[in-house]
């Protein structure tokens, strides 16, 4: 089963890989083929296990917590600069 999915531009073009963040409740997407490649990610291709380097940095907003953290080999750890609750933690990526 999945941890990470494709999601295509509106251009129908494949866009990044799309993760299940448990701590904001909502979705962070991985650019891996952005137009301009300072936005990519690196990603080993692996979506039941996925990796990505480097971090996703989530700036905080109004409906949103900052959530810094770093997904590897299927396991997503926050980093202690998060203001969410699960700050400091690295806990299994739930199935997208
Ligand atoms: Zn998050």
């Amino acid at each position: 089963m999945a941890k990470a999915v494709p999601v295509k531009n509106d251009k129908d073009e494949l866009a990044g890989y799309m993760i299940f963040c448990p701590a904001c409740e909502c979705g962070h997407l991985f650019y891996t083929n952005h137009s301009n490649p300072k936005c990519n990610w690196i990603f080993d291709g692996n979506t039941e296990k996925p990796t990505f380097s480097p971090s996703m940095l989530v700036h905080q907003s109004a409906c949103q917590p900052r959530c810094h953290s770093f997904v590897r080999n299927g396991q997503i750890q926050f980093l202690s600069d998060c203001t969410h609750k699960m700050a400091g933690q690295t806990v299994e990526l739930p199935e997208i």
